[in-house]
């Protein structure tokens, strides 16, 4: 297979109203695919692609609302293409239109029903829900089950695992929420990352998707990347191509007067984290990061159920295991790829909305009465060490004051003009020793990544970026 094409619909709506989703809360709007399928062959041709790829259809909202969606599909599976497409499982008639293609297109088409167990539970879509998930699985068509973890659902693991072996004779994988509001893409949690991971572990729900996304979490990619040249993103409205989801503009894709420019991302991702890391390395995008155990595209999608079948069958097996086309660079070649990507705008962050938003949301928890401090005790930290002594730091260190957690000690490079100014505090320079303490709580909220990399070089102790801290606490 010679690549993945993400296929972003401006489908923008949804049937659902999960309480975690931002979809209806930023727009609520229903959009056809509006380029004839004759506009889609073309721009879609294997030869313009240079092979046969792997198109994921997705969404903000259910990618298939839109009626056209499976004539879309249909277009694109006769080409040779392989079609992923991203569903909550409950438009039993788009589904059936798909189970209703010629079998060897079947074989092309591989559902991934996400499991929203709440909103299915409140409208009582449940039984609709799994009854779609049977029907093809005895269909030519390949699927998985993935559930998001949230916290709400901790409590209830028990009753949803007993719920999936009865109706579909397996359990769901489990993936880990990220937190859009933070800049550093962290949990979704109320708890930290570790204890979050500790948790579900122990819910003995044995995913492959879990386990990996659980060790490339918020790991930040500093090596070559291919994305643009194994991967590229494409705005089915508009025809906005992009490398990958946080770099820049490239053309427009359904502009056929131009070549496609296959331009890898090298070393100019943008991206906080790698946050897609659990499908883009496993299929071969990206490499997986030193010391990770590596995972095929279908040990993290398959499950095999009860009574024998495998969710992933025969032909999609096939090429969810060879994954893309490993197109490799030569050194010159990732020289003239850096001197390309630099003729970009580069996407940079804008630090001071970034902690605006953080204050803004802080604010809002102190007019309830919310405690930072309930956070350290609820993630069972009972002392800290601050690195950074700005803004955020100082507002950090005086809110604990009213609580029970114990400060062992400030890390700030200017730690020698700040002894001078706050005399009886402990502070200390970052190329200092630092003492044994629960958690490090990283205040510079750009830097995290750099300052995380340094702090682990040096101890064991955990850290948390104070984006962590603030939002997860919103979150109780
Ligand atoms: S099913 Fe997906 S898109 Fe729809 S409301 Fe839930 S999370 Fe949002
Ligand atoms: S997010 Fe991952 S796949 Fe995308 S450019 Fe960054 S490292 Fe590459």
């Amino acid at each position: 297979m010679k690549r993945w094409i993400n296929l972003h619909m401006p489908t923008n709506t949804c049937n659902l109203n999960c309480h975690y989703c931002y979809v209806h809360k930023v727009t609520n709007k229903l959009n056809q695919v509006e380029l004839p399928l004759y506009k889609i062959k073309k721009a879609f041709d294997p030869e313009r692609l240079g092979g046969y790829c792997l198109i994921n259809i997705c969404s903000n909202g259910e990618p298939l609302m839109p009626e056209n969606v499976p004539d879309m599909i249909q277009c694109l599976a006769e080409m040779g293409h392989y079609i992923m497409i991203l569903s909550n499982g409950t438009l039993t008639e788009r589904i059936n239109a798909l189970l209703s293609f010629p079998e060897e297109l079947q074989k092309r088409i591989f559902i991934k029903f996400s499991f929203h167990y709440e909103e299915l539970k409140r409208k009582k879509l449940l039984d609709v829900f799994f009854e779609n998930i049977n029907n093809v699985k005895k269909s030519d068509c390949s699927l998985t089950v993935e559930m998001v973890a949230c916290d709400e659902w901790l409590g209830e693991a028990e009753t949803i695992k007993h719920l999936c072996i009865e109706k579909i004779g397996t359990l769901p994988h489990v993936n880990i929420p990220r937190d859009e509001r933070q800049y550093t893409l962290g949990v979704l949690s109320k708890y930290s990352l570790k204890n979050f991971i500790l948790m579900w572990k122990d819910k003995g729900f044995e995913s492959e998707l879990f386990d990996f996304r659980a060790q490339t979490f918020g790991k930040h990619v500093d090596y070559f990347c291919y994305a643009g040249i194994r991967y590229i993103w494409v705005n089915m409205k508009t025809g906005s191509m992009t490398q990958c989801y946080h770099t820049t503009y490239i053309q427009n894709f359904f502009d056929l007067s131009k070549d496609i420019e296959w331009l890898p991302v090298g070393n100019h991702c943008c991206s906080p984290w790698c946050y897609t890391s659990y499908a883009f390395m496993p299929i071969g995008i990206v490499a997986t990061p030193e010391g990770v155990k590596n995972y095929s595209y279908f040990s993290v999608r398959n499950r095999r159920t009860q009574d024998g079948y495998d969710w992933v069958k025969p032909a999609m097996r096939r090429v969810f295991e060879e994954g893309v086309e490993q197109i490799e660079l030569t050194d010159s070649e990732k020289g003239m790829v850096d001197e390309r990507n630099a003729q970009f705008p580069v996407r940079k962050p804008d630090r001071n909305v970034v902690i605006n938003r953080l204050l803004a949301n802080w604010l809002a928890q102190k007019m309830q009465y919310k405690r930072i401090g309930q956070y350290f005790y609820r993630n069972g930290y009972h002392s800290v060490a601050i690195y950074g002594y700005g803004q955020l730091g100082r507002l950090l260190e005086n809110e604990l004051r009213e609580s029970e957690i114990e400060i062992k000690y400030i890390i700030d490079r200017d730690a020698v003009q700040i002894r001078k100014e706050c005399s009886g505090k402990r502070i200390i320079m970052p190329d200092d020793e630092f003492r044994d303490v629960d958690v490090i709580v990283i205040t510079p909220i750009i830097d995290f990544y750099k300052v995380r990399a340094i702090c682990e070089s040096k101890c064991n102790i955990e850290t948390l970026s104070i984006e962590n801290v603030i939002y997860g606490n919103d979150l109780s």
